[in-house]
């Protein structure tokens, strides 16, 4: 049995062939509107994480992806409105379709050392450093 206060999500770095990685802006009226996070979401009852994962990059970004190109890269807990958020972080190289933003404020391609600089949710924060090593 799982707690059912813990909030599963997972989420992506879609890594580009010069290396950099694409963040999402979250938008007005949502938690934690502005900052910019990796793209994804919660993990619904009864789904396995990547099929979770590439239901959330279709819905975000309108892209296509094999979810066996999803590598675990590393994880982060944090707590969430009196819950336990652990988020889950793949790496993603290969994909059908431009990137857009479909529920984000906007889009951006940053390298690693960038990300530093940028406002991110407190849960995807410790997961920059993971990404420097890729
Ligand atoms: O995007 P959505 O609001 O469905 O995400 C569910 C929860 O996971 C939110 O509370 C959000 O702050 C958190 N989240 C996160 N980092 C991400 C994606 C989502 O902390 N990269």
């Amino acid at each position: 049995m799982i707690a059912s206060d813990m909030l599963f999500v997972v989420a992506a770095a879609l890594i580009d062939d010069r290396g950099r990685v694409l963040l999402q802006q979250r938008p007005p009226g949502k938690p934690m509107a502005g900052l910019w996070e990796f793209p994804g979401g919660k993990v619904e009852p009864g789904e396995r994480p990547e099929a979770a994962l590439a239901r959330e990059l279709h819905e975000e970004l309108g892209i296509s992806l094999d979810p066996s190109g999803l590598k675990p890269l590393a994880f982060a807990s944090e707590p969430l409105e009196g819950r336990h958020l652990l988020l889950l972080l793949y790496t993603l190289r290969a994909w059908e379709g431009e990137p857009a933003a479909h529920h984000a404020t906007a889009l951006r391609w940053v390298t690693p050392a960038e990300m530093r600089g940028m406002a991110m949710p407190p849960a995807d924060v410790p997961l920059v450093e993971a990404l420097a090593g890729v």
